[in-house]
């Protein structure tokens, strides 16, 4: 990229010959560095987290929860895509939805770059998930502009967390999800991301049931190893998943989740933006941008 203010601008040059009077308005030199458009902002995800936990606690459901989704949609359009909403009924009642944008790749097959966007009450939820909206927010802003092999689906999911007391009464927008595919459309998703509190913590860990195929997660650890990026594998431990890689991985398909962990105020009204960490976003921002960018189509789960 060339910068403003280069001294060899051929607009600024004189024909060969021809006497030119001293510049009596030269443009200053920029001093500032350049901003990268296909590059992961840290910033820019931040400030989507920061603007969801100001729409306060958002449970599945809620005119909170629909007005995220409103944000998100809002964002996307703006990035150029066309946006799709899912809408679901929840088992008390209230409607929620899954918000979808797609990226054409040179593959057909694609990868699912996934967040949830509800909060467990009384969170605003600036970490769980505010960090993963806009860090998957910010990734389909920066790839938009850029080549990829793999085509991309940027899916934002309501109801991840429980409504109830019943360990079994969460991840309704990704299972939701998982539920409309045929098998067809099953066998072209080379893998899925559950991007799920990465604003937070001092260890990063790439998680699964380990109960489907793991080629997702081994292609991240793969990944944050080209990148220089210390990452270490964890199990989910009981029954369920942790996050929305579980219908995923329960259906075959190769799911893995991203998190930074160990998050005190995780499901308080202390999950405010304030205490996020620009650092961890930046670093999984940049690790699933190279995931992305580097992968060959051998490399594809
Ligand atoms: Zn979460």
């Amino acid at each position: 990229m060339t910068a403003l203010g280069s001294e060899t601008a051929p607009s600024r040059l004189a024909a060969p010959g021809v006497q030119t009077a001293a510049d009596p308005d030269p443009i200053p030199e920029v001093q500032q560095p350049v901003r990268q458009p296909c590059s992961f902002d840290e910033t820019a995800a931040y400030d989507h987290a920061a603007a969801l936990a100001g729409l306060g606690t958002r449970v599945a459901g809620t005119t909170a929860e629909h007005r995220a989704f409103d944000y998100i949609t809002t964002q996307l359009r703006c990035f150029g895509y066309s946006v799709t909403m899912q809408s679901f009924v929840l088992p008390n009642g209230r409607t929620s939805h899954n918000v979808i944008a797609e990226k054409t790749g040179a593959e057909p097959r694609f990868i699912v770059l996934g967040a949830h966007v509800d909060t467990k009450y009384p969170s605003p939820g600036a970490n769980d998930n505010g960090s993963g909206v806009g860090t998957v927010l910010e990734l389909a802003r920066a790839l938009s502009m850029t080549e990829t092999i793999p085509s991309l689906r940027f899916v934002f999911f309501g109801a991840e967390e429980m409504i109830d007391s019943n360990p079994a009464h969460h991840h309704y927008g990704s299972t939701h999800y998982v539920a409309t595919l045929s098998e067809a459309q099953k066998a072209a998703i080379s893998g899925m991301v559950s991007v799920d509190m990465v604003g937070y913590g001092t260890d990063y860990h790439a998680r699964t049931m380990l109960l489907g195929p793991q080629s997702m997660s081994t292609l991240a650890m793969t990944a944050a190893a080209r990148e220089g990026i210390e990452i270490t594998f964890l199990k989910d431990t009981g029954v369920y998943g942790w996050s929305d890689h579980e219908p995923f991985e329960r259906s075959g398909i190769p799911a893995v989740w991203l998190e930074w962990r160990e998050d005190p105020l995780y499901h308080t009204r202390g999950d405010k933006a304030v205490h996020l960490n620009k650092g961890s976003i930046k670093t999984t921002g940049d690790h699933l941008a190279g995931l992305i960018v580097g992968m060959t189509p051998a490399e594809m789960p």
